[in-house]
């Protein structure tokens, strides 16, 4: 196991209270407690500069935020959970009447027990959201309340990070995650912190390929790092976007725009090895940073596997998703797959036979049965949902079959209903006993 349950609850705990937005120093606070699972390299990018047709927003914090009633009484407040405050709000500290503040109030009448998360980021505003009930029950027209926000927008910079592990080849795949959400579980502390132990682990691993990691705020962010690093960002084969991984809901893999490139297949094949059901998402352009990544300019094909999809769960985006709403085992079940994912983008070899005139004899490397075999059955048709492990004998066939350059292990894989695994494990005896080479 790369991690434990004990160390994904403590993260969990130390990120989730932290506000984080598109700037500020709850970015830099989440980034150097990741740093601590991998050595990032944290990079800030000021103010103002023009990123492709956006600009870097002014840098947000924020200390505090409340609204008392006309006891005195704080009857919201930021303290207690970060989405009180609409982010990006402005400084205020104002006596208002009822029906004017209620302009700036934010709740859900269809879900009345929860705070929505709502920012304004573009739009010099201020407010503050909490669930309908409270609002039902604390606040009238005709009374006045005490606003106090205080906050800085000011000149300052946007926090990102990367980490890249050089493989013995160029060929590099991206993962993707954002940090911009506060106190927001499922979106997007899950996507977060899953990006850093892939990375960790990935980093004590001998790599075909190479892999860079992304941490930044969704949409600015992403446009930053790939307006500051767009020649490396051109040469990226395809990735993953980390985001929603853990919550109580269904699976889902939100497909790349090619739709049955590698990284869509390797993720497809690894849902049916699991015997896990999924959801599979057609592309489309709305959705987390693949607008970026995937954009005329960079088409670089990206994929999403979810466990409780962004807009598909009730508690998206409010406070019911919080630490209570995802679990570990989810945690530890999707970085699972991620994991199988990238052992299939590491060892989907193609292979050439080195005895290719009519079959070898196995028989004398000690391949065959000893005493004869069973017959070979066809599996073509086969009423068998899941792939399973096969006679290793009908795994060396095949291989040998297909040991012509032109068919890798997944594609063997998917066609014939075969687990990865085993086809990998069988491969490596092929090459041990010198029938066949990696192309
Ligand atoms: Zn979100």
């Amino acid at each position: 196991m790369i991690t434990t349950n004990t160390e994904i609850q403590s993260y969990l705990e130390r990120l989730f209270p932290i506000n984080r937005s598109l700037t500020g120093n709850g970015n830099r606070a989440s980034l150097a407690i990741l740093s601590e699972i991998v050595p990032l390299n944290i990079k800030e990018y000021p103010t103002g500069q023009v990123v492709y047709d956006w600009e870097i927003p002014k840098e947000w914090n924020i200390k505090d935020g409340w609204i008392k009633n006309d006891k005195g009484e704080k009857i919201v407040d930021f303290k207690k959970n970060n989405i009180h405050v609409v982010g990006y709000s402005i400084p205020i500290n104002e006596k208002i009447e009822g029906k004017k503040l209620k302009e700036h109030l934010h709740y859900f009448i269809e879900q009345p027990e929860v705070i929505p998360y709502r920012t304004s980021y573009y739009n010099e505003n201020w407010g503050f959201c909490l669930s309908y009930n409270s609002y039902k029950q604390l606040f009238w027209e005709e009374q006045t309340y005490e606003v106090f926000i205080d906050a800085e927008l000011k000149e300052g910079s946007l926090t990102l990070a990367d980490y890249i592990l050089k493989g013995e080849t160029d060929k590099e795949y991206l993962f993707s995650t954002y940090f911009c959400h506060p106190s927001l579980a499922n979106d997007n502390l899950s996507g977060t912190l899953m990006n850093a132990f892939l990375a960790r682990e990935l980093s004590k691993r001998k790599l075909k390929n190479t892999y860079r990691f992304v941490f930044a705020p969704e949409t600015i962010g992403t446009i930053t790092y790939c307006a500051t690093h767009e020649e490396e960002m051109k040469r990226i084969e395809a990735g993953y976007i980390l985001t929603c991984l853990a919550g109580q809901g269904n699976y889902g893999y939100k497909n790349s725009f090619v739709g049955d490139h590698l990284i869509d297949r390797v993720a497809h094949q690894t849902f049916r090895e699991k015997q896990i059901d999924y959801i599979s998402y057609p592309f489309v352009p709305q959705g987390s940073d693949e607008r970026q990544y995937s954009s005329p300019g960079f088409r670089i094909p990206i994929g999403s596997v979810h466990k409780d999809k962004y807009h598909e769960y009730d508690f998206y985006h409010t406070s019911g998703d919080n630490l209570g709403f995802i679990s570990i085992e989810a945690f530890i079940s999707t970085l699972d797959i991620y994991l199988s994912i990238i052992d299939k983008l590491e060892n989907n070899e193609s292979f050439i036979s080195l005895n290719p005139n009519c079959e070898p004899r196995l028989g004398k490397r000690g391949l065959y049965p000893a005493i004869g075999r069973r017959t070979m059955y066809s599996y073509e048709g086969k009423e068998n949902k899941f792939p399973e492990y096969k006679d290793e004998l009908d795994i060396i066939m095949w291989l040998l079959f297909y040991a012509d350059g032109k068919h890798s292990l997944l594609d063997i894989a998917i066609k014939h209903n075969f687990h990865f695994d085993q086809l990998k494990e069988v491969l490596e005896k092929l090459k041990h006993a010198g029938l066949i080479n990696l192309e």
